[in-house]
């Protein structure tokens, strides 16, 4: 069978079930239904990885038929109850049933979630290499547990803004425009230009920033004006602001106000420097990358530093007082 991409649980039916000979020694009449609640096992038995066995009472559910169709599916063969004597089939457990040759047909318990393993796998080399695109020419990978670092915290919030699962961004179709952009041209060589006139901060700029209590509008123009002042080109500007503001984080811990030119006195930046700068590691079972993290991060970080500038506020008032 090709690869599916649809990852629900399916079951096989056979073309020819229908006319399954042990359906057609019923009476006409209840064939179809008897043949629905046949197929509602495999369903319940799929869906719950049981390999063939069921209660009754649940797959009758499933198909809205009654207790009396079950009989007909017992006498012709096709379920069996507790206590059966066919040789092919496992004994089901006390008042349960099992699916007469389910193994031959359908996927067994161990098959399936060794290819949810697989398939699980698959999905963590495909987030990891999504990672290491959004965040190629950083300085350092982000590590995958104990995110202390907001800087790494920052770009792991990147990497979640940019992975194909989060969809729900307004700026991703605009974002993933920009990233085949820059990997075409990337791939072409293009040569080193002026800042355009149109360029934009784009969302993993903006999740970076706010994670890091950067003001982006104004990191942006301060970016514009060293690009213009110094004549400087570049291959890819998007890059470019990225360690823009990696760096306007490192001068946030150094020399605030002659490195990043803040004038505002009240500046927590100014006002605490490096004290309680960090924002904290995310509880346990938040990992990186993950939608959940986004949003905790977003959370987090806006509490962060809603306190630093509450605490500058505090330490301005006792030295007016003192
Ligand atoms: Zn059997």
């Amino acid at each position: 069978m090709s690869q599916r991409k649809d990852r629900r649980e399916f079951i096989s039916v056979s073309v020819d079930f229908p006319n399954h000979p042990k359906l057609m020694q019923l009476e006409e009449d209840v064939i179809p239904l008897a043949g629905w609640l046949a197929v509602c096992a495999w369903i319940y038995c799929g869906q719950n990885l049981t390999d063939g066995e069921f209660a009754p009472l649940a797959v009758r559910r499933i198909a809205g038929v009654d207790k009396q169709i079950e009989k007909h599916l017992l006498s012709v063969g096709l379920w069996h109850a507790h206590g059966h004597g066919c040789p092919k089939c496992p004994q089901p457990g006390e008042r349960m049933y099992v699916s007469h040759d389910y193994l031959e047909h359908q996927r067994a318990k161990a098959d399936a979630e060794a290819l949810r393993e697989k398939r699980r796998r698959a999905g963590a080399a495909g987030a990891a290499s999504r990672w290491s695109r959004a965040t190629s020419g950083l300085a350092e990978p982000p590590p995958s547990d104990g995110m202390g670092d907001p800087k790494q915290m920052a770009f792991a919030m990147a990497g979640a803004t940019d992975g194909a699962w989060q969809t729900d961004g307004k700026d991703m179709p605009k974002e993933e425009e920009d990233k085949k952009k820059t990997k075409s041209s990337s791939r072409r060589r293009s040569p080193e230009r002026p800042l355009p006139e149109s360029w934009k901060p784009i969302a993993r700029h903006k999740a970076v920033a706010a994670s890091l209590g950067l003001d982006v509008d104004r990191e942006a123009r301060q970016f514009r004006l060293h690009a213009e002042a110094k004549d400087r080109r570049q291959r890819d500007w998007h890059k470019a602001f990225d360690l823009w503001l990696e760096k306007s984080l490192d001068w946030g811990g150094a020399a605030i106000p002659s490195q990043r030119q803040s004038t505002d006195p009240a500046d927590p930046d100014v006002v605490l420097g490096r004290d309680n700068w960090q924002l904290p590691a995310p509880p346990d079972g938040v990992q990186a990358g993950t939608r959940a993290y986004t949003e905790w991060a977003k959370k987090t970080s806006a509490d962060h530093f809603a306190e630093r500038r509450r605490r500058a506020a505090e330490v301005l008032a006792e030295r007016k007082s003192a």
